[in-house]
């Protein structure tokens, strides 16, 4: 079935969404740049917001780093970075909302239980691939009530149990079994069924931290995002966040997803592969470098990061338009 996505209506705001478990590193940059490029070609508004929920991986201080980073590439936000560690109760509204209409529920499934699931109806994990939830508390947590009553019990004053978006038989034509449909400005026209590939998916954690997918989609919403740029690792998500804003009856963005870095080890450049935190007291060349991978010209010739910029804009402004 066809789903097909319509677009927040109005001007272009876009942003850039660091989690700050460190300073940029080359591969950040390029997010970074391609989003405030779009928004500046689109006269839009740029926004950072610091996505600093999964507090286990934030480090002290890195906000600071990766706003000064940015400053000294000339890459200034419109309005005071937003923190989602600030924003728990929008969340929790959220999720109320998904509750309230029977579209997400408790689970109790530790990894383990998934897999030994997964393992039991011949669905076995592959290498690589994400484990895809069977939906064994969709329907209750009948059938374990020993482990889920102790759970329960136990942890649920202080600790959440995760909620998961169902497969949703209450509410077929929202994330249910079906094929969405979306266009990714420079991946072309893209397709998934989230419960064939991912399942149900968490919402908040047993840790009681909120997951991703709720608060991006949450934040996005409230901060009028019209156009998420971003890298290309995180393609994989928009499926379940189309999904959680249909279900949350938020407008639609478009999407864009950048050319990756490569580390050493031809992965996504991150910390494990060799990624060290950019040095921007030569900003030109650290522009230069990232626009590079976003296809500019490597020989720009500019005296400051502003002038760069503006050619960089121009140049960007050319080669995407976007239908309004
Ligand atoms: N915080 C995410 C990251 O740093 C990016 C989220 C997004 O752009 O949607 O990988």
């Amino acid at each position: 079935m066809q789903t097909s996505v319509s677009v927040v209506p109005g001007r272009y705001i876009g942003r850039f969404a660091p989690s700050p478990t460190g300073p940029l590193h080359a591969g950040s940059m390029v997010a970074a740049l391609a989003s405030w490029l779009d928004a500046r070609a689109h006269a839009g508004r740029w926004l950072v917001r610091i996505e600093d929920i999964d507090t286990p991986r934030c480090v002290p201080g890195a906000d600071a780093l990766i706003m000064q980073q940015l400053a000294a590439c000339g890459l200034l936000p419109d309005a005071a970075p937003l923190y989602q560690s600030q924003r728990s109760s929008f969340y929790q509204a959220a999720l109320d909302t998904l509750v309230a209409a029977g579209l997400a529920y408790p689970c109790a499934c530790s990894r383990s239980d998934i897999e030994q699931a997964l393992a039991a109806s011949g669905q076995p994990r592959m290498r690589h691939q994400e484990l895809r939830y069977p939906g064994t508390c969709r329907h209750g947590l009948q059938g374990r009530p020993t482990r889920a009553w102790r759970f329960l019990t136990e942890n649920c004053k202080q600790k959440r149990p995760p909620a998961l978006i169902p497969h949703a038989q209450a509410a077929p034509d929202l994330v249910a079994d079906q094929m969405l449909h979306w266009n990714d400005r420079r991946l072309g026209q893209q397709q998934q069924n989230v419960n064939q590939t991912v399942g149900d998916f968490v919402l908040e954690r047993a840790d009681g931290l909120w997951a991703y997918q709720l608060a991006v989609v949450v934040d996005d919403g409230a901060q009028g995002i019209s156009d998420i740029v971003r890298g290309e690792d995180l393609a994989d998500n928009t499926a379940r966040q189309i999904g959680l804003q249909r279900a949350l009856g938020l407008p639609l963005p478009r999407y864009l997803h950048t050319p990756l870095v490569l580390g050493s080890d031809g992965e996504k450049l991150s910390k494990q592969n060799g990624a060290t935190a950019l040095d921007t007291s030569q900003p030109i060349h650290v522009l230069a470098q990232a626009g590079q991978v976003l296809g500019l010209p490597a020989g720009l010739s500019a005296q400051t990061p502003a002038d760069w910029l503006q050619q960089a804009v121009a140049l960007w402004g050319r080669a995407t338009k976007i239908d309004r």
